[in-house]
């Protein structure tokens, strides 16, 4: 027992992991930080928290933390510490020096959903303003990027629905392609209790995950899908409601448009359950039970993560789940919607931010005169009308040799973008990469300046949890790099020719909120006061908006969109016979950056593929014995744990350590519209490695 004593000080601030975004006093004695605890009144926690949260902070004052600028001529010389002006002024000199011979489009940004919302704003803002291109792209482009299209396009924004406390009023949960238990741990809890005070729950997932069955919780259907299709299983779900007069007629003639044609589209035989249950392998009579048990909910409610988005079909899913919603009336009112659970603490902010190439801030598309106008006349900087370089096509590009500088923010994208070995061609062709970040990451080998970041605790700023809560991160220590990551990017905007100078994140917030509407009521005033603000948060809502589309939605009328089923291009072979899906674990965060570099390390110390016991047995693969995981564009070798949480014929893994590399083997399929990578499947085999 360590006797810890009274804290000296406390300061609220934000978890940096998951986008549950719980709050937590952080308690120091002196300037050394001895225990963060949930805070009661965090609007997202109410005072829960979880094993990251709580207990794994410890990266923040790692040996490996990189704390001087360093630069290099080449990724093969060794790096030599400078002093922040030397990097500067390298950084932006030979950023300029590449326009100069390659054009301004030659150069862009890739942003980080870790870094805060002022951190992200000012970030596209350089790239718009000083780079003078639309060159900029968020790592929710592999993540989210479908929620932002889909939602968009069906209510109108591109969030989520509900609050977290929303879910206390459902009658019936569909979970589909998420595993709360894992990824979102506190607001598995509040489901949870909702699950045991008697409201049902349907999974949809290829894993039978901790929801299906675990103590006091069952689900009242698993339907268990084979990767790929879900779209085929969204269809059937509302083939069922408008064939079986489930429809909820005075809410889709009164709130939306489009119902007729997509009605008949939805109802036309080859959507019946009957007809996709060959190729999505869930029985037909499961479907038509989950349908009839959401649609006669009282308030259904849905909850998704990447299982949805992670598809060459992630944006038509979204919509599929929108349509569903409307369809049986579940949008519009506390207990029920359509909810994304983000993956990481600020996946919601760095969209709302404009890091996506073709959005500036508040979601307005570049090809808008007026919105255009309007940034152009506050920056005092023309706006490229045509929409910029996504990161697929930053990579292609750079192979191609017209994309010769990159700052990546926050992000390894050599650990977690797909296709590895062209990820890392594509870094190895750029004439200047520059990382900014807490340690010398996967990116940073193939990086040319490495720019140190600071951690969450030398942070104030703002994260936007998926519930679109806006809250307040608290510095609790100064930066110990010396310099905010702000400050770092605005210093090479203004070195580069464009002037840009804030003299706090308060300031990046005020213009956040005069020139987005939907921020126009955030201040950091208005967040100490409230606690945290749920945008839109303006004139109309100056206390935020827990729960959308009440009234009417976002876009006027719901829209109905027909989303025809196609199958994925990547499927099994003889060669490739099984498919890979991936996900992640409870100790551990994404790339595990920072998780490998706390105790939480021991409780996964590495990533498992989950096999089969048929499938194993036919590969002669005992638990623990290592195994080649094969697909057509790469291979890794990793342990495998005997397990029938997946079906035969599908392996899991997770991609949390960098020398196991689940993303050496998956491949460059992506979402149709948004073009987030298809992780969720990948045609693979599997063979013993034979023991020496
Ligand atoms: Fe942090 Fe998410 Fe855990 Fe909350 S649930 S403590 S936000 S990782």
């Amino acid at each position: 027992v360590v006797e810890l004593g009274m804290p000296s000080r406390t300061v609220i601030t934000t978890c940096a992991y998951c986008g549950v975004g719980c709050s937590f006093k952080a308690e120091l004695r002196g300037t050394e930080l001895v225990r963060m605890v949930p805070h009661k009144d965090g609007g997202a926690n109410e005072g829960h928290s979880c094993v990251k949260g709580r207990f794994a902070f410890g990266y923040a004052t790692h040996p490996d933390r990189v704390l001087s600028p360093m630069v290099r001529d080449s990724i093969t010389d060794p790096w030599r510490e400078v002093s922040w002006e030397f990097a500067i002024e390298t950084v932006a000199r030979r950023f300029r020096e590449i326009q100069g011979a390659h054009g301004p489009g030659s150069i862009g940004a890739i942003s980080s959903s870790r870094c805060t919302n002022e951190e992200v704003y000012v970030v596209q803002k350089m790239v718009r303003a000083a780079f003078g291109n639309n060159n900029v792209d968020t790592c929710a482009r592999v993540c989210h990027s479908p929620t932002g299209y889909g939602l968009k396009q069906t209510f109108g924004e591109s969030a989520g629905t509900q609050d977290f406390k929303s879910v206390a009023l459902a009658d019936v949960i569909l979970v589909i392609g998420a595993n709360p238990t894992d990824g979102h741990p506190v607001f598995a809890s509040r489901m949870k209790r909702r699950l045991r005070q008697g409201a049902q729950l349907i999974v949809v997932d290829p894993r039978r995950i901790d929801l299906v069955r675990s103590p006091h919780v069952e689900a009242a259907h698993h339907l268990q899908l084979r990767p790929g299709t879900n779209v085929a299983v969204v269809n059937a779900l509302a083939h069922v409601v408008v064939t079986e007069g489930l429809v909820s007629r005075d809410f889709v003639a009164s709130r939306c448009e489009g119902y007729d044609e997509w009605a008949t589209f939805i109802a036309s035989p080859e959507n019946s359950p009957e007809a996709v249950e060959g190729i999505t392998g869930v029985p037909a009579a499961t479907v038509r039970a989950a349908a009839r048990l959401y649609a006669n909910a009282g308030n259904g409610t849905i909850y998704y993560g990447l299982g949805v988005t992670e598809h060459s079909q992630g944006s038509t899913m979204v919509m599929g789940l929108a349509n569903l919603a409307m369809a049986t009336g579940n949008v519009g009112r506390d207990g029920v919607g359509v909810n994304p659970l983000r993956g990481q603490n600020n996946v919601q902010g760095s969209c709302d931010m404009g890091s996506f190439p073709h959005e500036l801030p508040g979601y307005r598309h570049v090809s808008d005169d007026v919105v255009r106008e309007l940034f152009s006349a506050r920056w005092g900087a023309p706006i490229l009308a045509e929409p910029g370089l996504r990161i697929p096509n930053m990579f292609d590009a750079a192979i191609d040799g017209s994309f010769r500088g990159l700052f990546v923010h926050g992000e390894d994208i050599a650990q977690s973008d797909p296709n590895l070995s062209h990820v890392t061609a594509a870094l190895s062709a750029i004439e200047l990469v520059v990382v900014q970040d807490l340690f010398l990451n996967e990116t940073a080998k193939f990086a040319h300046v490495f720019l140190p970041g600071a951690s969450f605790l030398e942070k104030d700023g703002t994260f936007t949890n998926a519930e679109r809560r806006i809250n307040r991160v608290r510095a609790v220590m100064p930066p110990k790099t010396g310099k905010s990551e702000w400050e770092i990017v605005c210093e090479i905007a203004t070195a580069m020719g464009y002037p840009m100078a804030y003299s706090h994140p308060s300031e990046i917030m005020d213009e956040i909120a005069a020139m987005t509407p939907t921020f126009a009521g955030v201040s950091f005033e208005a967040l100490d006061k409230l606690g945290s603000i749920q945008w839109p948060c303006n004139a109309a809502a100056p206390a935020g908006t827990p729960v959308m589309h009440v009234d009417s939605f976002v876009r006027g009328r719901g829209k109905f969109v027909r989303t025809a089923y196609v199958a994925t291009e990547e499927q099994t072979t003889r060669r490739f016979p099984l498919v890979l899906t991936t996900g992640r674990i409870l100790s551990q965060y994404n790339v595990g950056a920072q998780t490998r570099r706390t105790g939480n390390v021991a409780w996964h110390p590495e990533d498992l593929l989950e096999i089969h016991p048929h499938d194993a047995s036919e590969r002669g693969v005992s638990e623990g014995d290592l195994v080649r995981l094969a697909s057509r564009v790469g291979e890794t070798t990793l342990r495998a744990t005997i397990s029938d949480r997946m079906p035969v014929g599908v392996v899991y893994t997770t991609f949390h350590h960098p020398v196991t590399g689940a993303n050496v083997v998956t491949t460059e399929h992506s979402d149709w519209a948004t073009n987030c990578p298809e992780y969720k499947v990948t045609a693979v085999q599997v063979a013993l490695v034979p023991a020496k």
